[in-house]
């Protein structure tokens, strides 16, 4: 039968059965003849194809409702979708959930200790019965990490050797090559650099004395130079400094433990003394008390190593107990007195040292308020006096931070503040004192440095800011710090020397912000 003739027979059949001659009802009625007449048409097939790439049980269900055209198809699996659309949501969501854990997996190879410790306990805290808040707050721990990663410390490698920063592996094959062709690029000696560093520590430590609590001004200033320049080292002139500090450092112990003998002296001729009294008033066993009496004696100071004394005393002060009752219990009252006295001590002055902490701290950013700076200030200003120690300043404050409020939020300033404060915690030595001065500004005190080294220290501090990654709520936010360096040795007074920091400041905020200016 020939297609001219299939489609005269589909319009009679169409015809007789009264139906309106619609493109559906033609082409049903069409493939229905098509089919009796054993007549392939491609166009008939294509619901067929569709349906076999179906699940079984869809195919079932749609070959029972007769499903014989695209149209119907469609709209079936429309109403289908529609009906099961929470289902599928869940399934989205899984695939998410097992995509997030794919990452994180990913993120605990890294070579990041902070990165794969969070990685691997947000892997424990987000499961598949995980609520809403709970993975908000995963969500914003990794963005509070975003926002505070700096990779500035990979710029510490740049005096010594030029490495592809970008990639862990490379760098390392950086590093080797560097090593083994002889040391950095400047032309630094083969050795590691950090070599003399290490050993300036141990000198300097060794310096230190254990026993005399201060040190002398000359210990102290060599202890400086060779913290500052650790080469020096390498000097014969440096060699017979250190021979005479050492020697020096030796005695200042000594006579420290010359002291402390003196005062254990005493100690013991104030028990003695004690004792004779007790036996004096007929108290006890006279032979046992008399034969302590002539222990106590045999102590020799100069010989005797503190741990033998120690010994003796403990075994003196035990049979004096045992002997004389009455000082025994007297001496377990007032003990027992004095206990809870210490113990009220200790409850108040906690008390106080919390409540003193509070009124030193700025609550936002954790670091010490602008009281508590004053307090370091002047502690610092007595080392300043006695030892002529310079130390210097330098007045941080953030850049247009009232537009920053204003643009994103006061939250979003306030993470910044934090942030801020964090990165001049990292970036700044122990013994430097890190400051909120208030609002947008922080001070920073560094213990002997001079101006220079302050510079050099905001300059570092200014171009970590601009570098890093500000992140709040996804978006990221530009932040610009200025500062303002002055020390103490080029001014008369802490209020002068502040009051030049404060004017730098000023400079550095006139001439386009962004920079530092000593
Ligand atoms: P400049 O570059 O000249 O320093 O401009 P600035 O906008 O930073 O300076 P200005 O002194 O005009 O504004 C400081 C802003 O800092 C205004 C104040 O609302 C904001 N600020 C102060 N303390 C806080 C705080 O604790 N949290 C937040 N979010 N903002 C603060
Ligand atoms: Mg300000
Ligand atoms: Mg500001």
């Amino acid at each position: 039968m020939t297609i001219q003739e299939i489609i005269k027979k589909t319009l009679k059949e169409v015809k007789s059965k009264g139906e309106n001659l619609t493109p559906d009802v033609y082409s049903e009625a069409f493939c229905k003849e098509a089919k009796k007449a054993n007549v392939i048409v491609e166009d008939c097939r294509r619901v067929e194809k569709f349906l076999k790439r179906l699940p079984a049980e869809l195919q079932k269900e749609l070959r029972k409702r007769n499903v014989s055209t695209v149209d119907q198809l469609v709209q079936y699996l429309a109403s289908e979708i529609c009906r099961n659309g929470g289902k599928r949501g869940t399934e989205i969501s899984n695939a998410y959930f097992i995509l997030v854990r794919r990452l994180f997996q990913a993120i605990e190879l890294l070579h990041d200790r902070d990165a794969a410790k969070m990685a691997r306990e947000d892997i424990k805290r987000i499961s598949n019965g995980s609520g809403k808040a709970q993975i908000d707050s995963v969500a914003e721990r990794w963005s509070r990490f975003v926002m505070e990663y700096s990779d500035a410390f990979l710029d510490r490698l740049d005096p010594y050797c030029k490495v592809d920063k970008s990639d862990l592996e490379s760098m390392v094959d950086d590093i080797v090559r560097c090593f083994k062709s002889g040391g950095g690029q400047k032309g630094k000696k083969s050795q590691p650099p950090n070599g003399l560093d290490v050993v300036a520590q141990i000198i300097i430590a060794s310096l230190t004395p254990s026993i005399a609590s201060g040190m002398n001004d000359e210990l102290a200033t060599i202890s400086a130079q060779i913290r500052t320049n650790p080469e020096l080292l390498t000097s014969d002139a440096m060699v017979e400094d250190l021979k005479h500090m050492i020697k020096k450092r030796v005695e200042l112990d000594k006579r420290a433990v010359i002291t402390q003998i003196g005062e254990l002296d005493s100690v013991i001729e104030h028990i003695n003394l004690a004792l004779a009294r007790v036996i004096d008033t007929g108290e006890g066993n006279k032979e046992v008390l008399g034969a302590i009496q002539s222990e106590l004696e045999s102590i020799n100071l100069k010989a005797d190593s503190f741990e033998v004394i120690h010994k003796k005393l403990l075994a003196v002060a035990t049979s004096l107990e045992k002997e004389t009752k009455i000082l025994g219990e007297e001496m377990k009252k007032s003990k027992k007195r004095i206990n809870e006295l210490q113990e009220k001590v200790r409850i108040l002055e906690s008390a106080l040292h919390k409540e003193r902490k509070k009124s030193l701290t700025d609550t936002l950013t954790k670091l010490p308020n602008r009281r508590g700076i004053d307090e370091s200030l002047h502690k610092m200003e007595a080392a300043f006096k006695r030892y002529n120690d310079n130390y210097s300043i330098v007045l941080f404050d953030l850049d247009r931070f009232k537009s920053i409020n204003d643009t994103y939020g006061h939250d979003a300033g306030d993470m910044i503040l934090i942030s801020f404060a964090k990165q001049l915690r990292r970036y700044s030595r122990e013994l430097d004192i890190v400051g909120r001065w208030g609002g947008e500004e922080f001070l920073v005190i560094l213990p002997k440095t001079d101006k220079e080294g302050a510079y050099r220290f905001a300059e570092k501090l200014r171009e970590v800011v601009g570098k890093s990654k500000f992140i709040y709520r996804g978006r990221r936010i530009p932040v610009t710090v200025s500062g303002g360096v002055s020390d103490r040795l080029s001014n008369p007074d802490i209020e002068m020397m502040l009051k030049s920091a404060d004017e730098n400041l000023y400079k550095a905020k006139n001439s386009g912000r962004n920079r530092v200016v000593a």
